[in-house]
């Protein structure tokens, strides 16, 4: 038996014995609270295995190589684990932050607060600022040790529960667009934030509109240098695009293709068996795009466009198998059903995760502006 064998062995053992079973049928109708604290708990638990941050640094809890943590991936997605949905900025886009351009008092702050449980909030996009993200017209104005800022975020993810937020504001307005932003680290708890949710097309209300009516800010909490936020917010966006993806990868081949495989059972149709052979390639690709991309990245090897490779790749994937198991599902898989907590596409109803999944397409840089980046920075296109 070798090494990863043993791993694996491990957390298939861990995983038997401690993943919850009955987790959807039990967050059904799920109040926020209950939400909450089932998210931190199950948190808690990975954590306490060493299963929470398998791709963070050793000396800050995690270390896990890049086999050992596809391994991992592949057994929570293999018993069905529910995710990590409250922790997923946190762990992800403000650890990969912080650990490229934070200072040691930022990192010893907020990462092992993170591992107890710190929720975080991205706070990039505005009205008039998404796609076109560097026309953020959120303002920070110098006032001594201070910034004051004033301004409204759209479609924060989980904003509502959050403790801390990653916030892109602009520190000189005369400056061209990209080179007058700041990164800060935003406390939720300051006076002046006002969250509002707002709806989905699940009817659920997990993002947020952010108001911020002077807000004072501690120099101390920005990332990196004055007018600087820019580069480093390429490192949080790189996180959400590229890194994140070697779970979805693991979990979109180990648990969504094998119930997409069990919906089309008995497969006696050629044109069923074509798509499903035509899935199983593209998922082969897309796991090796997602090892390669972070194999690559941990030695700084990655190109400008292979976090939007994967991005793109992955969420097109996503809305094809999820489509066609709506598909497959027919008319009784359109039933309206609650989506249960804790879940992402994979509630268990086909109709709600292909609806679900649009969602991946336009976070983190919608399809057509991972089109673009590829173009230009990957092939050298001409703009
Ligand atoms: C589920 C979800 C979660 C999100 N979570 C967060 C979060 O936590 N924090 C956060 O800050 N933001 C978040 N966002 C916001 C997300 O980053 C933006 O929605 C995204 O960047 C697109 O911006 P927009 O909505 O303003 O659309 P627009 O920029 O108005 O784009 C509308 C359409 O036009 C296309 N388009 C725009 N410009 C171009 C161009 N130059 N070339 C070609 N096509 C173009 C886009 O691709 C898109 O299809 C989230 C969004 C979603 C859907």
């Amino acid at each position: 038996m070798t090494e990863l064998d043993e791993f694996r062995a491990t957390v298939r053992d861990w995983c038997a014995q401690h993943i919850p079973t009955d987790w959807r049928a039990a967050q059904t109708g799920f109040s926020d609270e209950e939400f909450v604290s089932f998210q931190k708990s199950w948190f808690a638990e990975l954590h306490s295995a060493g299963y929470a941050v398998p791709h963070w640094p050793a000396e800050w809890g995690g270390g896990l190589s890049v086999p050992q943590q596809i391994v991992l991936y592949q057994e929570l997605a293999a018993h069905d684990a529910p995710r990590l949905v409250l922790a997923f900025v946190g762990i992800h886009h403000a650890a990969s932050t912080l650990l490229v351009a934070g200072t040691d008092a930022q990192r010893r702050r907020h990462l092992p607060a993170i591992l107890d449980g710190e929720i975080w909030v991205q706070g990039f996009s505005e009205p008039e600022a998404g796609s076109d993200l560097a026309a953020l017209r959120t303002s920070a104005r110098r006032d001594g040790e201070t910034f004051v800022v004033n301004g409204q975020k759209i479609w924060a993810s989980g904003a509502m529960h959050a403790d801390w937020c990653l916030l892109l504001a602009r520190t000189d307005p005369n400056a061209p667009k990209r080179h007058g932003i700041s990164y800060f680290l935003m406390d939720m708890a300051t006076p002046g934030i006002e969250v509002r949710p707002i709806r989905n097309a699940l009817g659920e209300s997990h993002f947020c509109e952010i108001f911020l009516d002077d807000v004072v800010i501690p120099a101390a909490n920005m990332v990196g240098t004055v007018h600087q936020g820019w580069q480093v917010a390429q490192a949080t966006l790189g996180a959400e695009r590229g890194m994140t993806m070697l779970e979805l990868a693991e979990r979109l081949s180990n648990a969504g293709f094998r119930w997409l495989v069990q919906a089309c059972a008995p497969i006696d149709d050629s044109v069923v068996a074509d798509r499903l052979a035509q899935f199983e390639i593209e998922l082969a690709g897309l796991r090796g795009l997602c090892r390669d991309l972070v194999e690559r990245s941990e030695t700084g090897h990655a190109g400008p466009a292979d976090a939007s490779i994967v991005k793109l790749y992955y969420s097109e994937l996503l809305q094809r198998i999820t489509g066609f198991g709506a598909e497959i599902a027919g008319l009784p898989g359109q039933t309206v059903l609650t989506k249960p907590a804790s879940s992402g596409w994979e509630s268990g109803n086909w109709m709600l995760d292909f609806i679900g999944s649009w969602e991946w397409t336009i976070p983190g840089g919608a399809s057509e502006i991972q089109r673009t980046i590829i173009g230009e920075r990957g092939l050298g296109l001409p703009r």
